[in-house]
Protein backbone atom coordinates (compact mmCIF):
# COMPACT_ATOMS: atom_id res chain seq x y z
CA UNK A 1 0.00 0.00 0.00
CA UNK A 2 1.17 3.74 -0.80
CA UNK A 3 0.79 6.44 1.49
CA UNK A 4 -1.61 7.66 -0.74
CA UNK A 5 -3.67 4.33 -0.15
CA UNK A 6 -3.86 5.03 3.44
CA UNK A 7 -4.56 8.65 3.12
CA UNK A 8 -7.71 8.02 1.19
CA UNK A 9 -8.71 5.54 3.76
CA UNK A 10 -8.40 7.50 7.03
CA UNK A 11 -10.04 9.98 5.22
CA UNK A 12 -12.30 8.28 4.15
CA UNK A 13 -13.50 6.76 7.50
CA UNK A 14 -17.01 7.82 9.20
CA UNK A 15 -17.06 7.99 12.97
CA UNK A 16 -20.30 5.83 13.48
CA UNK A 17 -18.94 2.84 11.84
CA UNK A 18 -15.13 3.20 13.47
CA UNK A 19 -16.64 -0.09 16.47
CA UNK A 20 -18.29 -1.91 13.66
CA UNK A 21 -14.99 -1.99 11.76
CA UNK A 22 -12.68 -2.33 14.65
CA UNK A 23 -14.80 -5.31 15.63
CA UNK A 24 -14.04 -7.31 11.88
CA UNK A 25 -10.10 -6.18 12.12
CA UNK A 26 -9.56 -6.70 15.70
CA UNK A 27 -10.52 -10.61 15.27
CA UNK A 28 -7.58 -11.22 13.14
CA UNK A 29 -4.70 -9.42 15.79
CA UNK A 30 -3.02 -11.55 18.50
CA UNK A 31 -4.06 -9.19 21.17
CA UNK A 32 -7.75 -10.47 20.39
CA UNK A 33 -6.63 -14.08 20.64
CA UNK A 34 -5.05 -13.07 23.92
CA UNK A 35 -7.62 -11.73 25.36
CA UNK A 36 -10.27 -14.10 24.25
CA UNK A 37 -7.82 -16.67 25.63
CA UNK A 38 -7.81 -15.21 29.19
CA UNK A 39 -11.63 -14.50 28.82
CA UNK A 40 -11.74 -18.46 28.56
CA UNK A 41 -9.66 -18.88 31.28
CA UNK A 42 -11.92 -16.95 33.81
CA UNK A 43 -15.19 -18.45 32.36
CA UNK A 44 -13.32 -21.77 33.06
CA UNK A 45 -14.02 -22.60 29.43
CA UNK A 46 -10.76 -23.83 29.23
CA UNK A 47 -7.81 -25.29 31.26
CA UNK A 48 -5.95 -22.30 33.24
CA UNK A 49 -2.74 -23.73 32.49
CA UNK A 50 -3.42 -23.73 28.65
CA UNK A 51 -0.88 -22.15 26.73
CA UNK A 52 -2.77 -19.66 24.15
CA UNK A 53 0.31 -19.84 21.83
CA UNK A 54 -0.51 -24.12 21.48
CA UNK A 55 -4.73 -23.62 20.98
CA UNK A 56 -5.54 -24.65 17.41
CA UNK A 57 -7.74 -22.20 15.47
CA UNK A 58 -10.86 -24.89 15.65
CA UNK A 59 -10.54 -24.40 19.57
CA UNK A 60 -10.39 -20.68 19.11
CA UNK A 61 -13.19 -20.28 16.95
CA UNK A 62 -15.13 -22.41 18.94
CA UNK A 63 -14.57 -19.72 22.28
CA UNK A 64 -15.64 -17.41 19.43
CA UNK A 65 -18.59 -18.52 19.16
CA UNK A 66 -19.30 -18.59 22.91
CA UNK A 67 -21.39 -15.51 23.18
CA UNK A 68 -20.39 -14.73 27.16
CA UNK A 69 -17.47 -15.18 26.07
CA UNK A 70 -17.26 -13.64 23.20
CA UNK A 71 -18.97 -10.18 24.22
CA UNK A 72 -16.66 -10.37 27.35
CA UNK A 73 -13.43 -10.46 24.81
CA UNK A 74 -15.16 -7.40 22.90
CA UNK A 75 -16.25 -5.13 26.05
CA UNK A 76 -12.77 -6.03 27.45
CA UNK A 77 -10.75 -4.66 25.13
CA UNK A 78 -12.73 -1.66 23.65
CA UNK A 79 -13.02 -0.52 27.28
CA UNK A 80 -9.34 -1.56 28.38
CA UNK A 81 -7.33 -1.19 24.96
CA UNK A 82 -9.26 0.84 22.62
CA UNK A 83 -10.25 4.37 23.07
CA UNK A 84 -12.96 4.60 20.16
CA UNK A 85 -14.00 8.00 21.65
CA UNK A 86 -10.99 9.97 21.09
CA UNK A 87 -10.58 8.35 18.03
CA UNK A 88 -14.04 9.48 16.65
CA UNK A 89 -12.53 12.84 17.67
CA UNK A 90 -9.83 12.83 15.52
CA UNK A 91 -11.67 11.75 12.44
CA UNK A 92 -14.08 14.59 12.89
CA UNK A 93 -11.27 17.11 13.47
CA UNK A 94 -9.78 16.09 10.61
CA UNK A 95 -13.06 16.18 8.47
CA UNK A 96 -13.62 19.61 9.52
CA UNK A 97 -9.69 20.90 8.99
CA UNK A 98 -9.13 21.42 12.76
CA UNK A 99 -6.28 18.52 11.96
CA UNK A 100 -4.25 18.20 8.87
CA UNK A 101 -3.39 14.85 7.66
CA UNK A 102 0.50 15.57 6.14
CA UNK A 103 2.84 12.62 4.24
CA UNK A 104 6.21 12.25 5.65
CA UNK A 105 8.85 9.51 6.10
CA UNK A 106 7.94 7.75 9.19
CA UNK A 107 8.75 8.90 12.73
CA UNK A 108 9.88 6.63 15.41
CA UNK A 109 6.99 5.55 16.60
CA UNK A 110 5.67 4.82 13.29
CA UNK A 111 8.91 3.17 11.95
CA UNK A 112 8.65 0.97 15.08
CA UNK A 113 5.60 -0.21 14.16
CA UNK A 114 6.62 -1.38 10.92
CA UNK A 115 9.69 -3.21 11.63
CA UNK A 116 9.00 -4.73 14.62
CA UNK A 117 5.56 -7.14 14.37
CA UNK A 118 4.04 -8.49 12.28
CA UNK A 119 1.00 -7.44 13.84
CA UNK A 120 -0.69 -4.10 14.42
CA UNK A 121 -1.05 -4.07 18.49
CA UNK A 122 1.26 -6.61 19.61
CA UNK A 123 0.15 -7.56 22.65
CA UNK A 124 2.17 -9.02 26.36
CA UNK A 125 2.52 -12.28 26.35
CA UNK A 126 0.25 -13.99 28.59
CA UNK A 127 3.48 -14.90 30.49
CA UNK A 128 4.53 -11.27 30.75
CA UNK A 129 1.22 -10.04 31.95
CA UNK A 130 0.60 -12.48 34.78
CA UNK A 131 4.83 -11.53 36.16
CA UNK A 132 4.17 -8.19 35.54
CA UNK A 133 1.04 -8.04 37.86
CA UNK A 134 3.19 -10.60 40.57
CA UNK A 135 5.90 -8.35 40.35
CA UNK A 136 3.97 -5.06 41.22
CA UNK A 137 1.69 -6.82 44.02
CA UNK A 138 4.48 -7.90 45.85
CA UNK A 139 6.32 -4.87 45.89
CA UNK A 140 3.64 -3.28 47.38
CA UNK A 141 2.96 -6.01 49.71
CA UNK A 142 2.76 -5.24 53.66
CA UNK A 143 5.22 -6.97 55.68
CA UNK A 144 6.61 -6.71 59.21
CA UNK A 145 10.12 -6.72 59.81
CA UNK A 146 10.92 -8.27 63.48
CA UNK A 147 13.72 -9.21 65.17
CA UNK A 148 14.25 -12.66 66.73
CA UNK A 149 17.41 -11.93 68.80
CA UNK A 150 16.30 -9.67 71.33
CA UNK A 151 12.45 -9.92 70.39
CA UNK A 152 11.69 -6.67 71.00
CA UNK A 153 11.53 -5.08 67.98
CA UNK A 154 9.18 -4.77 64.96
CA UNK A 155 8.32 -2.42 62.03
CA UNK A 156 5.64 -2.08 59.48
CA UNK A 157 6.59 -1.69 55.47
CA UNK A 158 6.18 -2.85 52.13
CA UNK A 159 8.84 -5.34 50.20
CA UNK A 160 9.94 -2.46 48.13
CA UNK A 161 10.81 -0.31 50.80
CA UNK A 162 12.51 -3.20 53.22
CA UNK A 163 16.64 -2.46 53.21
CA UNK A 164 18.51 -5.05 51.30
CA UNK A 165 19.72 -6.56 54.43
CA UNK A 166 17.39 -5.40 57.42
CA UNK A 167 18.85 -4.71 60.72
CA UNK A 168 17.21 -4.07 64.49
CA UNK A 169 16.44 -1.13 65.38
CA UNK A 170 16.90 -2.00 68.94
CA UNK A 171 19.55 -4.73 69.52
CA UNK A 172 21.35 -4.30 65.64
CA UNK A 173 20.96 -7.73 64.88
CA UNK A 174 20.64 -9.24 61.74
CA UNK A 175 18.51 -12.22 62.58
CA UNK A 176 14.82 -10.51 61.39
CA UNK A 177 11.81 -12.42 60.26
CA UNK A 178 9.52 -11.12 57.52
CA UNK A 179 6.06 -11.63 58.45
CA UNK A 180 3.03 -11.10 56.46
CA UNK A 181 0.26 -8.80 58.26
CA UNK A 182 -2.05 -11.79 59.46
CA UNK A 183 1.40 -13.68 61.03
CA UNK A 184 1.74 -10.18 62.85
CA UNK A 185 0.44 -12.01 66.52
CA UNK A 186 2.95 -15.27 65.94
CA UNK A 187 5.84 -12.67 66.99
CA UNK A 188 3.71 -12.18 70.53
CA UNK A 189 3.26 -15.98 70.91
CA UNK A 190 6.95 -17.03 69.78
CA UNK A 191 8.29 -14.28 72.67
CA UNK A 192 5.83 -16.02 75.43
CA UNK A 193 8.19 -17.02 78.48
CA UNK A 194 6.26 -20.88 78.96
CA UNK A 195 5.01 -22.20 75.63
CA UNK A 196 3.17 -24.89 74.44
CA UNK A 197 4.14 -27.74 71.66
CA UNK A 198 2.53 -25.30 68.77
CA UNK A 199 3.81 -22.42 70.01
CA UNK A 200 7.64 -24.07 70.77
CA UNK A 201 6.61 -24.64 66.75
CA UNK A 202 5.69 -21.69 65.69
CA UNK A 203 9.03 -19.52 67.49
CA UNK A 204 11.10 -22.62 65.32
CA UNK A 205 9.50 -21.27 61.98
CA UNK A 206 9.94 -17.54 62.89
CA UNK A 207 13.57 -17.98 63.49
CA UNK A 208 13.94 -20.32 60.30
CA UNK A 209 12.50 -17.29 58.64
CA UNK A 210 14.97 -15.01 60.15
CA UNK A 211 17.87 -17.54 59.39
CA UNK A 212 16.27 -16.80 55.75
CA UNK A 213 16.37 -13.21 55.46
CA UNK A 214 19.67 -13.00 57.30
CA UNK A 215 21.33 -15.18 54.35
CA UNK A 216 19.00 -13.85 51.44
CA UNK A 217 18.44 -10.37 52.80
CA UNK A 218 15.47 -8.05 50.69
CA UNK A 219 15.36 -11.40 47.50
CA UNK A 220 14.03 -13.87 50.59
CA UNK A 221 12.07 -11.07 52.06
CA UNK A 222 10.43 -11.00 48.81
CA UNK A 223 9.54 -14.53 48.35
CA UNK A 224 8.18 -14.79 51.95
CA UNK A 225 6.11 -11.71 51.30
CA UNK A 226 4.01 -14.53 48.46
CA UNK A 227 0.69 -16.14 49.41
CA UNK A 228 1.21 -19.11 51.25
CA UNK A 229 4.99 -19.26 51.21
CA UNK A 230 6.62 -20.14 54.61
CA UNK A 231 9.96 -20.72 55.46
CA UNK A 232 10.18 -24.44 53.92
CA UNK A 233 9.01 -23.12 50.89
CA UNK A 234 10.99 -20.00 50.68
CA UNK A 235 14.37 -21.35 50.98
CA UNK A 236 13.13 -23.97 48.31
CA UNK A 237 12.68 -21.31 46.28
CA UNK A 238 15.80 -19.38 47.14
CA UNK A 239 17.88 -22.16 46.79
CA UNK A 240 17.60 -22.50 43.26
CA UNK A 241 19.19 -18.92 42.72
CA UNK A 242 17.01 -17.73 40.17
CA UNK A 243 16.19 -13.99 39.53
CA UNK A 244 14.37 -12.13 37.35
CA UNK A 245 11.65 -13.71 35.86
CA UNK A 246 12.45 -17.08 36.86
CA UNK A 247 12.39 -15.96 40.40
CA UNK A 248 8.46 -14.66 39.83
CA UNK A 249 7.94 -17.75 37.90
CA UNK A 250 8.83 -19.89 41.01
CA UNK A 251 6.94 -17.27 43.33
CA UNK A 252 3.24 -17.69 41.38
CA UNK A 253 3.48 -22.00 41.12
CA UNK A 254 4.15 -21.77 45.49
CA UNK A 255 1.48 -19.26 45.46
CA UNK A 256 -0.75 -21.69 42.90
CA UNK A 257 -0.32 -24.76 44.76
CA UNK A 258 -1.10 -22.77 47.99
CA UNK A 259 -4.44 -21.80 46.27
CA UNK A 260 -5.01 -25.26 45.31
CA UNK A 261 -4.44 -27.38 48.35
CA UNK A 262 -6.52 -24.70 50.80
CA UNK A 263 -9.14 -23.49 48.94
CA UNK A 264 -11.66 -25.36 50.76
CA UNK A 265 -10.43 -24.60 54.22
CA UNK A 266 -10.01 -21.41 54.05
ZN1 LIG B 1 16.83 -6.83 68.15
Amino acid sequence: MTAGDIREIIEGLEPQYLHAILEVALKRTSLFKWKLVQVAKKFGAIDADADYERLSLHRLSDLVSMPAIHNETYRELFSRYIDITRAAEIIVALKTGEITLVLAPPSIIGASGIFSSRDQIPPPTADQAVIATIRHRLARQEVILACMNCRKWKVRTVVERSPDHPICGNCKARLIAALKPYEEEQYGIANKKTKTKEEKEIERRLIKNANIVLSGGKKAILVLAAKGVGPDTASRILATCTDGDSLYREILKAERNFIRTHRFWQ
